[in-house]
């Protein structure tokens, strides 16, 4: 695909660039401030929209085959990246199979199986913990609700939100540290509590999205919507973003600023 694709072609790119005279318009309300409430639910759907182009395939970067299995993954993922965890979990998991085993887990053993994830003491208790209350109130099962969840050791709203959202199927909106960063470059939102980041978003964009629409703002603030030098010269959200111009926006600069699996795709897209 290239930059001078023809507009009335039916492809997503088309669509994309068809709306790009709208969006500026947008984007210049939200810049100066002016921005109404209806525009600015059309501007954060319509990137929404941008973002299901840039990363049509979404997933939970976290491996797990049950909640029990997310659950404790999530708990490791504090302070942690993706990777290690992925690199921790499969022994762990075919050590520890129920809550029962966590509850009973010798606490050297489970440490040191988790200690390349960092606050193993931490997070060992909180493992061993959640074990213990799930044996106790849940019959050795994760629950399914926001409420139950948010009571078990180790599980905050963003926790909470991560294994409903993923294994249980349940719209939820995780709003993590580039969630939050993202939210605010996009002034979708003034908050910066995390739990109203969340009701703020959550009343922007349809519920059935919540869950892939946290998936794709945290892809897009990993590989593209960097904290110090964004990529905006080939953002896919360039046109809807007030933040547009924070990073390069010459593309060949930009373009070496995109990482991850999508790069090739999101430089495509961007007509490279
Ligand atoms: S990369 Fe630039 S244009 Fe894209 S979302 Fe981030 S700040 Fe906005």
């Amino acid at each position: 695909m290239t930059a001078d694709t023809p507009v009335g072609d039916s492809s997503p790119y088309s669509e994309l660039v068809s709306s790009k005279a709208g969006a500026k318009r947008a984007r210049t309300a939200a810049q100066r401030g002016v921005e109404t409430r209806t525009g600015l639910v059309r501007r954060a759907r319509r990137m929404d929209r941008s973002l299901q182009t840039a990363f049509p395939h979404v997933y939970c970067e976290l491996d797990f085959t049950n909640p029990l299995e997310l659950s404790v993954a999530t708990i490791l993922s504090a302070q942690c990246t993706d990777v290690r965890v992925n690199l921790t979990t499969p022994a762990l998991f075919r050590r520890y199979r129920t809550a029962e085993d966590y509850a009973g887990a010798d606490r050297t053993e489970l440490e040191e199986m988790i200690r390349s994830t960092g606050f193993y003491r931490n997070k060992a208790n909180s493992i061993m913990g959640l074990g213990q209350a799930l044996v106790e109130r849940f019959d050795g099962e994760v629950p399914n609700n926001l409420s139950d969840l948010v009571s078990l050791p180790g599980f905050g709203r963003k926790t909470a939100n991560v294994v409903l959202g993923n294994a249980f199927g349940v719209p939820g909106i995780t709003v993590d540290t580039h969630f939050g960063r993202l939210a605010a470059r996009w002034k979708w939102t003034d908050e910066t509590d995390p739990v109203k980041i969340e009701h703020a978003v959550g009343e922007l964009i349809e519920r059935k999205n919540w869950t892939d629409l946290s998936h794709r703002v945290i892809f897009h603030g990993r590989r593209v919507c960097h904290s110090r030098k964004p990529a905006c010269g080939v953002c896919v959200l360039a046109a809807d973003c007030p933040s547009y111009g924070l990073g390069p926006v010459e593309k060949a600069e930009a373009a070496k600023l995109v990482k991850g699996p999508e790069t090739d795709h999101l430089l495509a897209l961007a007509g490279m």
